[in-house]
């Protein structure tokens, strides 16, 4: 098939924090010509909404009543990936420590996941070209028949040492701690845990260069597209 009207390719990205996850899927899409979507980012807007709103974020069913109430919109183009909620720009009020330290408790209740998981699939069904969609369940539970599945790993140590250099300034020790908690409570939570597929290609980004992992991941689309 000519290259112009290839079918349209879904690729999920999948790993823990600080494993170059949003750098590399953002970069693979843009070379592509592909759509983004930052799962995260969506699982940040309704905390930072429930945070903004008065809910407990300590009383599961409290966050369940209210899962359905904010209506939230990704742009995705990996240029300029957006997210708004109820209209308002909240790509910056996400990434404060407060929501970080808040994310993995609101994405545990399973009302949440379902309200996210179905925002996800719409997304991805509408993106004509295909779409690199980067978070925890994207490859089990999302997104089973996504093209392409990759797992993306590191040591703790480099994974920290990335978040560290992203949050300037930030202590490496305290943000590895932070970091392996929040891992823990994805990993370990009933509903859809963070965790590799069974047809996932792992790749270690411990020892590579972005460049490296985002090279990588273009050769694997490539091959899928050429149906190697
Ligand atoms: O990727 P990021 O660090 O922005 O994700 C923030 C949080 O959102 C994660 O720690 C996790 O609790 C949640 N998340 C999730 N499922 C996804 C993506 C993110 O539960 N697919």
């Amino acid at each position: 098939m000519e290259n112009g009207a290839a079918q349209p390719v879904i690729v999920a990205i999948d790993g823990p924090s600080g494993t170059g996850k949003s750098s590399t899927s953002k970069a693979v899409a843009a070379q592509l010509g592909l759509s983004y979507l930052d799962t995260g980012a969506q699982y940040r807007a309704i905390t930072w909404w429930m945070v903004n709103n008065g809910i407990d974020i300590e009383d599961p069913h409290a966050i369940a009543a209210a899962a359905g109430k904010a209506d939230i919109v990704s742009g995705t183009d990996p240029a300029n990936p957006t997210i708004t909620v109820d209209g308002t720009d909240v790509a910056g009020p996400i990434r404060t420590q407060e929501v970080t330290s808040k994310v993995s408790a609101v994405s545990a209740v399973p009302e949440v996941r379902a309200r996210i998981t179905e925002l996800q699939r719409s997304i991805a069904t509408a993106a004509e070209r295909g779409i690199v969609v980067e978070g925890r369940d994207i490859g089990t539970t999302v997104l089973p028949d996504a093209d392409l599945k990759i797992f993306l790993t590191a040591s703790a140590e480099a994974r920290a040492a990335r978040r560290s250099g992203e949050l300037k300034g930030a202590d490496v020790n305290a943000t590895r701690e932070a970091l392996i908690k929040r891992d823990a409570a994805d990993s370990s939570r009933k509903t859809s845990p963070l965790a590799k597929a069974g047809d996932a290609v792992e790749v270690d980004t411990t020892e590579l260069t972005l460049a490296q992992v985002i090279e990588c991941v273009v050769t694997l689309v490539e091959e899928k597209r050429a149906g190697k």
